[in-house]
């Protein structure tokens, strides 16, 4: 449904996107994410036709919309698009608000097209209601609503949840991918937060100074990061030095870990290794002991920041049945079914 083909936009000599390549499939959820200024809404904008790459080509349904040479208009595009300060007509009803892109059909097509939207959307009887009168989440359904009315191949949503309170943060994101499943609208979606990533997307884009570093599900994007601002910037971890032993093996401060390794790595090779916090694992009866810096209570888990003997910072995520106060050891066992492996960076430190 949508393509993008070593795109390249620059404002003036700055290039805020640099070669970004991505495909997303009709009906499937694709998220870009990166901290602020990364180039993600720059993203959005060339595709949607407010932004003219300066190389690269952007089909949508197959159909090429962005080329050397040729571009087409944003209002042929058939995209849809709600930004974050979602821009309702504050003087027009919800229903009005809705209609707004449907001008050229009938009346009765309108209505028939709105009714549908308010009850896609969990709406039902505040047509008639302005937006003032309607609740945060309420109104980011009914931007989502008017720009899903002219049926576009692609639904982009700019950081569309970061006005709400938390816990509706935490709820619309899952109640919208639901929606959009069973709809099979095609979305892409920008946001800096991993969490709403998570809640939504089939696939992610971890965006960094313009360049797509990965494009995968979440838990490849966790589990096996390419890189080490994937690493970094999905979810939380450590890394920590050590010695490549044969092609399976490689000796740490916490023991030997075992897993396949890339093949430049030879024996004697210094790397890093990536270690989340359910990559540690707190075991009573382990000879390996560990002092309790810090912990963060997250309800059925503690979240530990512990030191090892050489001073090194890990983190382990325990059940919280298990109440270790800080400056207690702890034992601990490392359990890795897989090793994310990075060429050796001196001075290496906490991810996440
Ligand atoms: P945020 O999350 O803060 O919205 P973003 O990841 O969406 O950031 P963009 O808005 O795409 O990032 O901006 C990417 C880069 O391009 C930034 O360095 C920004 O300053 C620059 N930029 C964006 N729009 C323009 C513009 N119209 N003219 C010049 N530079 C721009």
């Amino acid at each position: 449904m949508l393509e993008l083909d070593h795109v390249t936009v620059t404002y003036g000599d700055h290039p805020a996107v640099v070669d970004f390549s991505l495909s997303l499939e009709q009906g499937r959820i694709g998220c870009l994410l990166g901290p602020s200024g990364c180039g993600k809404t720059t993203v959005l904008r060339a595709i949607a036709g407010f932004e003219r790459p300066a190389r690269g080509a952007i089909r949508l349904g197959g159909e090429i919309v962005s080329d050397t040479g040729f571009v087409l208009p944003p209002e042929r595009r058939r995209v849809g698009m709600v930004f974050q300060d979602l821009a309702l007509f504050p003087h027009l009803r919800v229903w009005e608000n809705i209609a707004f892109g449907l001008e050229g059909k009938s009346r009765g097509a309108r209505r028939r097209r709105v009714e549908e939207l308010l009850t896609l959307m969990g709406l039902p009887g505040v047509g008639e209601h302005y937006p003032h009168q309607l609740s945060g989440g309420q109104q980011q359904r009914v931007a989502i609503a008017r720009a899903l009315a002219p049926r576009p191949m692609l639904l982009m949503l700019d950081e569309p949840f970061s006005s709400l309170d938390p816990e509706l943060r935490e709820q619309l994101p899952k109640e919208l991918r639901d929606i959009f499943r069973e709809d099979g609208v095609t979305v892409l979606l920008v946001t800096h937060d991993q969490q709403e990533a998570f809640g939504m997307a089939d696939e992610i884009g971890v965006v960094r100074a313009g360049c797509l570093e990965q494009w995968a599900a979440a838990y490849s994007l966790y589990h096996r990061p390419e890189t080490r601002f994937v690493a970094d910037f999905v979810g939380e971890g450590v890394m920590i030095p050590g010695r490549v032993v044969d092609e399976h093996e490689v000796e740490t401060e916490i023991g030997s870990l075992k897993g396949t390794l890339p093949a430049n790595c030879t024996p004697g090779t210094r790397v890093d290794i990536l270690l989340r916090p359910d990559d540690v694992v707190h075991d009573d009866a382990s000879p390996m002991k560990a002092r309790i810096v810090d912990r963060t209570f997250r309800g059925a888990q503690f979240l530990y920041t512990l030191a090892l003997e050489s001073g090194r910072h890990i983190l382990c995520l325990a059940t919280s049945h298990h109440d270790h106060p800080p400056g207690e050891l702890m034992g601990i066992r490392p359990e890795l079914d897989h090793l994310v492996v990075f060429p050796e960076q001196t001075g290496s430190a906490a991810v996440g």
